[in-house]
């Protein structure tokens, strides 16, 4: 855009308005190429694919977005490209999505990139690293400032194609069943936390345990934990957490923006005709605006619903346990990092980005909202 001029803007925004809604959401770069290599001809042939899921079958958000995700691929398809989903244990233990959609066992999934950092550790990034970026930041870095380039890179060696399809927005820190005060109350505390908080967790001196979703609420009751995060109000009032926890702790710096992820078969992607390629990105995209905005909806309503029927404290982390959850953070980014040329690479990316939309977001986002309590 270096050749910027209002007359030539006005022009390409006519053109890509005349085009159709959805060529405004990829004017911004990274998908030009969607249809490349693609057969030019469209065939009336019918496709019945598969995708596995890393969550329970019709998991409120996440699930119910898979599904519509199929369901508005089969609408816009007019049925050529039909997509069962299954939940996870259905037809693959939920773990095992990422490799049965490499080898081809079935065509999609659906889960959070950062299942799989035993594979490649640079996945984490595409789905959330604590104190990094918001649902809008992640959403800006991936589709429109070289995200996406980077993931499908990481992703190509494992023969799949991600697309972002889901985010949880900023989540809750979690349920601590006494009160945190300073940095050295998490000393000896037993916490459900997974990925990069996890392991800021046990350097501040607690552990981080992990437990399937049916297990927290019961170890959490029985004190084989002390605390748990999970999402936010609406997905953690169903947990039945406040009955077992008083204290809710925020914000959720662990994960500040969870992307849930797409990921295709690219040598099935790649035998689909164009039109079903752009079917399945822009299905994607409906499908991330859907899940933050049902998030943010639902959390909203949740919240009063907590504060109406449980005597829940909703309290702030002190300053001080942020300040070092955050420098224990940056401990932990380095050493992922150094560990992995992929990593290193991603999180270059990552951080000039959110260095960057950080100063915008100073005077915008920030502003805005301290301006708000006034
Ligand atoms: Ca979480």
């Amino acid at each position: 855009m270096d050749k910027f001029n209002r007359r030539d803007f006005l022009r390409k925004a006519s053109v890509a308005a005349a085009a159709g809604g959805a060529s405004l959401l990829w004017a911004c770069g990274g998908a030009e190429e969607e249809s490349g290599g693609a057969p030019a001809v469209q065939t009336r042939k019918k496709y019945e694919w598969k995708m596995v899921t890393t969550w329970p079958p019709g998991f409120p958000v996440l699930g119910e977005g898979a599904e519509l995700f199929a369901k508005w691929v089969d609408e816009m398809s007019a049925g050529r490209l039909k997509i069962r989903v299954y939940g996870g244990g259905e037809l693959v233990p939920a773990l095992e999505a990422f490799d049965a959609v490499r080898q081809g066992v079935v065509q999609m999934g659906h889960a959070a990139s950062y299942y799989w950092a035993g594979k490649t550790p640079a996945s984490q990034f595409f789905a959330s690293v604590p104190f990094g970026m918001n649902a809008q930041q992640m959403n800006a870095w991936i589709l429109c400032a070289g995200g996406l380039e980077l993931w499908r890179e990481l992703y190509a060696d494992f023969n799949l194609v991600p697309f972002p399809c889901g985010n949880t927005g900023v989540q809750m820190g979690g349920w601590f069943k006494r009160r945190i005060d300073a940095i050295s109350d998490l000393q000896g505390l037993k916490m459900r936390i997974p990925g990069l908080g996890g392991k800021v967790i046990e350097k501040a001196g607690g552990s981080a345990v992990l437990s399937a979703g049916g297990e927290i609420f019961t170890n959490l009751e029985r004190g084989v934990i002390d605390a748990t995060e999970w999402i936010g109000p609406y997905h953690d009032y169903l947990m039945g957490f406040p009955k077992v926890a008083d204290y809710y702790y925020y914000p959720g710096w662990h994960e500040p923006g969870t992307i849930l992820e797409l990921f295709v078969n690219k040598s099935a992607y790649e035998q689909l005709p164009a039109d079903l390629q752009a079917i399945i990105f822009a299905a994607s995209q409906r499908s991330n605006v859907w899940m933050l905005s049902e998030f943010e909806a639902k959390n909203a309503v949740y919240l009063q619903k907590i504060k109406a029927e449980y005597k829940t404290e909703i309290l702030e982390f002190p300053a001080g346990v942020l300040r070092a959850f955050r420098e224990y953070s940056a401990e932990v980014i380095e050493e992922v990092t150094a560990g992995d040329a992929m990593s290193k690479k991603v999180y270059k990316s990552f951080a000039k980005f959110q260095k960057e939309i950080g100063e915008w977001a100073d005077i915008t986002e920030r502003a805005y909202y301290s301006r708000l309590s006034v």
